[in-house]
């Protein structure tokens, strides 16, 4: 659907939740994120059709950050489009180039020490490995015509390199994953899966970047429009989730003197959520290891040596 004059939301369902592009179509015509790898010729060709847009009108494409349902689809689109360029945040570029080191480096680290990870049966959804044209690390204006442009915001937290887009004429802003809340929502209502933070102090720094930046709108990688208000109230939310998971780690080290796994502290963190579903619950292993790596370097938690999945001990 038109967002605004030549802003398109490009929607479809990715394991219940909206996935969201978005297309610009100025004199450039720039695409933020590619989806999973199916979504290029199934929802983007025939939604560019209906705008009498040919494929190669394409001049950029940008992937926000590392993940398989915003960069899955970069090899398949380059194949319908070979003239695009595709773009992401530096600091991401490896991982989005390669769905190899996105399993190995970002969804399956934990697997070894924690005896956490992620279903292999989804890498055929993260698309064929593909060469980043360029790469932006935020500061960086991207024309759309004479007098539009979007720049390029750095935003880390749910990635190193993790990219939003503001259009300052508009006042609206596309954070992709950069914002949590409490968690992602099913398209039909209800929560789907966790929050999915990596550094904490490096999100809360973003979500505090967000609360200055000027908008009147926001728009996102799977969450519903929001604006004014609710764009307050969201990462107001997000915030205090982060707290409340700090707080519900903190209470179940003291809780257990003989020390907490991983597994453990991921349904200590649904608990305190409330509404996370059973079924997506493991990807809390994400924020939750960033909380006890935090509270390590502030000596509060300590792991216990030679344990095996990895336990946690209040320090
Ligand atoms: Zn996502």
């Amino acid at each position: 659907m038109e967002l605004y004059p030549h802003v398109h939301q490009i929607q479809s369902l990715y394991g219940g939740r909206n996935l969201f592009q978005y297309l610009f179509a100025g004199a450039n015509t720039v695409l933020l994120d590619t989806g999973i790898a199916a979504t290029p010729e199934k929802i983007l060709l025939p939604y560019l059709e209906r705008l009498k847009m040919p494929p190669a009108r394409l001049t950029l494409a940008v992937t926000t950050h590392a993940d398989l349902d915003h960069q899955g689809g970069n090899d398949s689109l380059k194949r319908l489009a070979p003239q695009v360029l595709l773009a992401c945040g530096e600091q991401d570029r490896e991982l989005v180039e390669d769905p190899a080191a996105l399993f190995a480096r970002r969804y399956n680290h934990l697997r070894d020490a924690h005896g956490v990870g992620v279903d292999p049966q989804l890498a055929a959804d993260a698309g064929r490995r593909r060469r980043m044209d360029l790469t932006f690390s935020g500061g960086e204006r991207i024309a759309l015509d004479n007098d539009w442009s979007l720049e390029v915001l750095h935003v880390p937290g749910h990635s190193e390199g993790h990219l939003a887009f503001y259009d300052r004429a508009h006042r609206a802003a596309f954070v992709g994953d950069a914002i949590h809340g409490r968690g992602c929502p099913k398209a039909a209502g209800g929560m789907a899966i966790p929050v999915t933070y990596y550094d904490v102090d490096v999100y809360l720094s973003t979500l505090r970047y967000f609360e200055n930046l000027p908008m009147d709108v926001l728009y996102s990688g799977h969450w519903p429009v929001m604006r004014g208000e609710e764009i307050r109230d969201f990462i107001a939310d997000s915030r205090r989730t982060v707290e409340l998971l700090d707080g519900a780690l903190l209470a179940a080290l003291e809780k257990n003197p003989a020390g907490l796994t991983l597994a453990e502290l991921i349904d200590v963190a649904a608990q305190a959520a409330g509404d996370w579903p059973e079924e997506g619950k493991t990807l809390a292993m994400f924020p939750v290891k960033g909380h006890m790596d935090r509270l390590e370097q502030l000596g509060r938690a300590r792991v216990l040596p030679g344990s095996h999945p990895v336990r946690w001990q209040k320090a």
